[in-house]
C-alpha cells in the first residue's frame, strides 16, 4: 500500500511538479497562500514553514505572532491551469499551528476539527453536501467587474440564451482533474447566474471542498475574461446567491445513516426530528456565521426563494429547512438560510453543532408548516408562532452574542476576534450615508 506521500511524490515527478501553495483560510474563509519550492517538501510536510499571523485577518495572537502551517497530506492536488507548459504548480490545505507545534484555536480549519471530533465522541460522523450558487458578471477593459451580467439566461435555460453554460463546462473539467465529483451545473432564476453541484462527504472534506469550489470558478471565470460572485445579493430585484446545505449524520458503528427510520411516518428517526428542532432552536445566533455579511440579510427577504422565517416541511420551499425526498443512506436535512459568502469551516461547525445539540438535550421539534409562508400574515404567522430570522447583521452578531452556539464552537479566543470583527463591519456599514438615503431625502428635506 502506497502512503499518501509516496503518491505525492510520485505525482510530483510525473507532473513536474516546480512549486507548492500552501494554502489556508482567515476568518471570512478567504484563502491564503504562500508558495514554496517542491525542494523543500520535506520541512513543509514536517510543518516547518512559518508566516506572519499578524498580518492574517483575526489571527491577531495571544502573545507572539509567529505561525506555522502544517499541510493535510490528503488535499494535496496539482493545478489543472498550469499543467501545460511542462511544469506544473500544486497545492496543499494547511492547518495553522503554534511555535510547540499544537494547533492555534483561531484556524477555522481547527474550530471544524473541532467540532467533528466532538461529532465523533458521540458516535456520528456529519456528512454535508452545500449548494454554492454564484453570478458571473463581464468586467471592462482594465478587467475590472461592471454591473452589468454576464447573460439573460434563467432558470435551467439551455445555451445559446445561456451564454455560462461554455464557463460552466470549463468549471467542471478542471474541478473534474482536482478529485471533485460533479453531480450537476444549471443555470440559475436570475440573469447571469449558475450553480454546480459537487458530491457530499465528511464535514472537513466538505469545507475544503466548498474552499477550493470557490477559488477554481472564480480562477476560470477569469479565464473568460469574467468576474465570478458569491456575494449574497449583487443585483437588487433579483434572487440572490445562496448556499443551501445538506446535512446527515452517520451512525459510525453501524455506518447507517442515523436520520433514517423505515418506520416513521416521513421514514425520518427520533434523531432527525431533534437535529431539526436544535438547527430551529439555534439559527438566530448562527446566523451569523452562515449569513455573515451587511449584504445577506438583503437577500434573505420574501419572493427570491430564500428563507425569511424560522420553520420546518418535509417539502415546502418556503421554510428555513426542507427534508429532501430521498431517504435510506441520502436522508438528510436542508437548511436553506445559509450563502456562500460565509466562512464554510465556521458555518458548518456552527450548524452541526446547533443540530447536534438538538439530538444530545432531547429538543421536540415544533409541528411541520405545509402552508406557503410567504402568503401567510403576519397575525396567522404569530399564531403558529413562526418566528423571523434576523432582518440585519446587527441583529445577528447581537443573537450570536447573547446565544451559546459561537462560543462554544470557535472557543473564546476565536470567538473573541469573530465578534469585534464583525461589529466594525456592522458599525462601517451603519454610519455609512448610501445612494438609496441621498435619492430619498437630499431634496425632498
Ligand atoms: N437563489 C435561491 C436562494 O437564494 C435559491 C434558489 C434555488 O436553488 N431554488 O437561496
Ligand atoms: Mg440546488
Ligand atoms: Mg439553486
Ligand atoms: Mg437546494
Amino acid at each position: 500500500q502506497k502512503t499518501l506521500l509516496e503518491g505525492i511524490n510520485e505525482q510530483i515527478k510525473t507532473k513536474n511538479v516546480e512549486l507548492l501553495h500552501l494554502q489556508f483560510v482567515d476568518i471570512e474563509g478567504t484563502l491564503k497562500q504562500v508558495t514554496v519550492t517542491v525542494e523543500q517538501l520535506d520541512e513543509v510536510v514536517k510543518g516547518e514553514t512559518m508566516f506572519d499571523g499578524s498580518s492574517v485577518t483575526g489571527f491577531t495572537p495571544i502573545n507572539q505572532s509567529d505561525l506555522y502551517l502544517l499541510p493535510d497530506l490528503s488535499t494535496f492536488l496539482v493545478l489543472p491551469w498550469t499543467e501545460e507548459k511542462g511544469y506544473s504548480e500544486a497545492r496543499f490545505l494547511c492547518s495553522v499551528t503554534n511555535p510547540d507545534h499544537t494547533l492555534f484555536e483561531g484556524d477555522p480549519r481547527n474550530v471544524l476539527k473541532k467540532t467533528v471530533d466532538k461529532a465523533t465522541e458521540k458516535g456520528y460522523s456529519i456528512n454535508v453536501g452545500p449548494e454554492l450558487e454564484f453570478f458571473l458578471f463581464k468586467t471592462d477593459e482594465n478587467g475590472k467587474p461592471t454591473k452589468e451580467v454576464h447573460d439573460q439566461g434563467g432558470y435551467f435555460e439551455p445555451a445559446p440564451d445561456d451564454l455560462g453554460e461554455r464557463v460552466r463546462l470549463e468549471i467542471y473539467r478542471t474541478l473534474k482533474k482536482m478529485g471533485f465529483t460533479i453531480e450537476a451545473s444549471h443555470h440559475e432564476v436570475a440573469e447571469g447566474q449558475h450553480e454546480i453541484n459537487f458530491k457530499f462527504d465528511d464535514a472537513l472534506t466538505t469545507a475544503d471542498n466548498a474552499t477550493t469550489f470557490k477559488w477554481v470558478v472564480k480562477t476560470v471565470a477569469k479565464q473568460f475574461g469574467l468576474h465570478a460572485t458569491f456575494m449574497p445579493k449583487p443585483v437588487f430585484g433579483a434572487n440572490g446567491n445562496g448556499m443551501h446545505v445538506n446535512m446527515s449524520l452517520f451512525n459510525e458503528v453501524e455506518g447507517k445513516n442515523a436520520f433514517y427510520d423505515e418506520s416513521d411516518s416521513r421514514q425520518l428517526s427520533k434523531t432527525a426530528y431533534q437535529f431539526i428542532a436544535g438547527l430551529l432552536k439555534h439559527v438566530k445566533s448562527f446566523a451569523a456565521f452562515t449569513n455573515p455579511l451587511v449584504n445577506s440579510y438583503k437577500r434573505l427577504v420574501p419572493g427570491y426563494e430564500a428563507p425569511c422565517y424560522i420553520a420546518w416541511s418535509s417539502s415546502n420551499r418556503s421554510a428555513l429547512v426542507r427534508i429532501p425526498a430521498n431517504r435510506g443512506l441520502a436522508t438528510r436535512v436542508e437548511i436553506r438560510c445559509p450563502d456562500p459568502s460565509a466562512n464554510p469551516y465556521y458555518a458548518f461547525a456552527a450548524i452541526a453543532a446547533a443540530g447536534l445539540d438538538g439530538v444530545t438535550s432531547n429538543l421536540e421539534v415544533p409541528e411541520e408548516t405545509t402552508d406557503d409562508i410567504f402568503s401567510m400574515s403576519e397575525e396567522v404567522r404569530e399564531e403558529r408562532q413562526i418566528d423571523n430570522l434576523p432582518t440585519t447583521l446587527g441583529e445577528s452578531i447581537e443573537a450570536m452574542n447573547d446565544g451559546e452556539i459561537g462560543r462554544k464552537v470557535l472557543g473564546e479566543f476565536a470567538f473573541q476576534e469573530y465578534l469585534s470583527f464583525k461589529k466594525a463591519e456592522w458599525d462601517s456599514y451603519r454610519i455609512a450615508v448610501t445612494e438609496w438615503e441621498l435619492d430619498q431625502y437630499k431634496t425632498k428635506f
